[in-house]
């Protein structure tokens, strides 16, 4: 199976070495895996930014790359935190990178983010989900680099309220997202770090992905959005499970940023 979003320590919010992650990816019997470590610029208006040395990136996986070659496939990916505002920075910065797979990921609305900001402060729910799923289309409408949206409905994990808003509320914004990203040839991610965040579903939830296979969508990437390095791999045949359930046939990776299908038997 291919892991398509994976931290390491290159990511402030986790300790996993890129070689351990690797060792019990093997153990876990894992084909390939591709690190997509946090690149977030200016997420909390305080002019800070979450970003990694991307040379020290690039070297420590071409070394991993050779050393683990009959083990595991290494594959470089990157996590992008997107604001409307910061699309044409990260065209800059990335255009000429050889990154396998460019994973699009919503974390701030506005500059202020989900994780320790005070964007539910000034938001009630309705709000929020609102916010989040606007500047998520204009985030996606504007930028054009990247293979893959990240864990689309993220939104429903953050702000401590007791339950998530029930998908018609914002199920008309969403379908008008997967369109775009269908007609651009962009995918959306199967992110399985849901459960362990205690929620009862995957990112995005089944009646999502159920629409994305009604609306023709095919591009679908597996990730456990781990950050320790047993997470990888987390709840694979549970996901895999679903999507045949609901339709798809194969899932994707991507290399040298083209899609990869693999058959779900
Ligand atoms: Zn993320
Ligand atoms: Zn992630």
């Amino acid at each position: 199976m291919f892991d398509s979003h994976v931290h390491s320590n290159f990511s402030p919010d986790s300790k996993a070495s890129m070689k351990e992650v690797l060792d019990k990816s093997i153990e876990k019997g894992l084909q390939s895996i591709c690190f997509t470590d946090h690149y977030d610029l200016d997420y909390d208006g305080k002019n800070n930014d979450l970003t990694f040395d991307i040379q020290a990136y690039f070297k420590k996986i071409d070394s991993l790359r050779d050393q683990y070659q009959d083990r595991i496939e290494v594959r470089a990916g990157i996590e992008l935190g997107l604001q409307p505002h910061l699309g044409q920075r990260y065209y800059t910065l990335f255009k000429d990178l050889p990154f396998d797979f460019i994973l699009a990921s919503v974390h701030s609305v506005d500059r202020e983010d989900f994780f320790q900001g005070n964007f539910f402060d000034t938001r009630n729910q309705q709000q929020a989900y609102e916010d989040y799923f606007t500047e998520l289309k204009q985030s996606i409408t504007t930028y054009d680099h990247f293979q893959a949206l990240g864990h689309t409905d993220v939104i429903k994990r953050y702000g401590g309220y007791a339950k998530p808003l029930p998908y018609t509320f914002y199920r008309e914004i969403l379908r008008e997202i997967l369109r775009l990203l269908i007609e651009k040839g962009k995918g959306i991610e199967l992110n399985t770090s849901g459960l362990r965040y205690g929620l009862e579903a995957f990112h995005p939830s089944t009646e999502i992905l159920r629409d994305y296979f009604e609306l023709g969508g095919e591009i679908l990437t597996l990730g456990s959005d781990s950050h320790q390095s047993t997470g990888t791999g987390a709840y694979f045949p549970e996901a895999l499970k679903l999507l045949k359930s609901l339709g798809f046939t194969s899932y994707s990776s991507f290399k040298n940023q083209q899609p990869i299908f693999h058959r779900i038997d």
